[in-house]
């Protein structure tokens, strides 16, 4: 038996939300927050963590530096119970990333400095711990500006040795959609874009057109639709699953749960279904709480709110 359910490549940093800022942020001023948090963030360490907390054994290879953000990072991922024995840390001058993230009324601001995040590179991977694995996921495909070259080639070796693979791009900040990212969807079998990603990748201002062509290109293609739920085609057809009524409290990390969700039920061998409705109920609960894994990081609720819709919250 493979020692871990999912193995992760991806960035690993913090957050640090300010809530209750004026509307306007006027420059010169020292505009005061009415509250703070810093909570783990990134696509990557969001679905690895919460992928643990439903039950899978996850292994997680990214780079960090020797500042402290890096440290209670990783520290905050291995509390949720995922290995994280192969992050590798750098001393430099390029530090861990962080993102900072402004609340207010009229929308977000979310800023990022990406740190050594643009700086992982093919050599930071230890490949045959990777292997041992039944899953191979990679979030935020267009943040890896060092390791994206050799993307496709990751996926190939993860192939080839036996596991099964899943994607989820994320934003690209450059807005280009290309880099490699066709030849990865080859060795993909599961592929986890929002609409907006989805729409953006298959280069047209139509859903269905997107979801047409992207299902032509992988064997699982889930869709994510915010507060409209979330679509699935696989090889026994097509699944729609309605969002669940929840009081959205933060989106933050909601695409990331879903994914974990997901994968959560596909490394089980479950249906299509399954795994969607699984998904469904991951990005709706993290939407519960502030910040992309504080719902999971409480136990109780979570088998609570899993039980309710029909769900174990928790499963080896
Ligand atoms: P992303 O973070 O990638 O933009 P979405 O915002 O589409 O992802 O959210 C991912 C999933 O989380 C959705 O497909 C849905 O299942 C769930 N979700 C998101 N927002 C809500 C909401 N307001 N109510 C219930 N479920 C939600």
């Amino acid at each position: 038996m493979p020692r871990f359910d999912v193995t992760v490549v991806g960035e690993l940093n913090l957050d640090l939300v300010l809530y209750g800022l004026p509307q306007e942020l006027e420059p010169e001023r020292e505009l005061l927050a009415q509250g703070m948090a810093l909570t783990l963030g990134s696509s990557s360490a969001i679905f690895a963590h919460n992928l643990s907390a439903m039950g899978s054994k996850v292994g997680f290879i990214s780079r960090i530096g020797s500042d402290p953000f890096g440290q209670i990072a990783m520290d905050r991922l291995r509390a949720g119970g995922v290995d994280v024995s192969k992050v590798r840390k750098v001393s430099g001058l390029t530090t861990t990333g962080l993102t900072v993230i402004l609340p207010r009324t009229c929308g977000r601001n979310i800023l990022t400095y990406p740190g050594t995040m643009n700086e992982m590179c093919i050599d930071d991977l230890d490949l045959d711990y990777l292997a041992d694995s039944k899953h191979f996921h990679l979030s935020s495909f267009f943040l890896h500006r060092a390791l994206r070259a050799h993307i496709p080639e990751l996926f190939r070796v993860m192939k080839q040795k036996g596991l099964t693979t899943s994607l989820d791009t994320n934003d690209d900040p450059d807005d280009r959609w290309d880099s490699h990212l066709l030849e990865v969807l080859n060795y993909v079998d599961v592929f986890l874009p929002n609409d907006r990603e989805a729409k953006k990748i298959a280069r047209t201002e139509d859903l269905e057109n997107a979801i047409f062509a992207l299902s032509q290109r992988v064997p699982v293609l889930a869709v994510k639709l915010g507060a409209e739920g979330a679509r699935a085609v696989g090889p026994s057809g097509q699944v729609c699953c309605p969002a669940l009524k929840v009081e959205a409290v933060d989106p933050v990390g909601a695409g990331d749960s879903f994914d974990a969700g997901f994968i959560h039920q596909y490394v089980r061998a479950r249906g299509l279904a399954d795994c969607l409705a699984h998904g469904n109920t991951a990005g709706a609960f993290s939407t519960t709480r502030p910040g992309g894994t504080e719902a999971f990081r409480d136990r109780t609720n979570l088998e609570r709110f899993f039980d309710q819709h029909g769900h174990k919250g928790r499963q080896q």
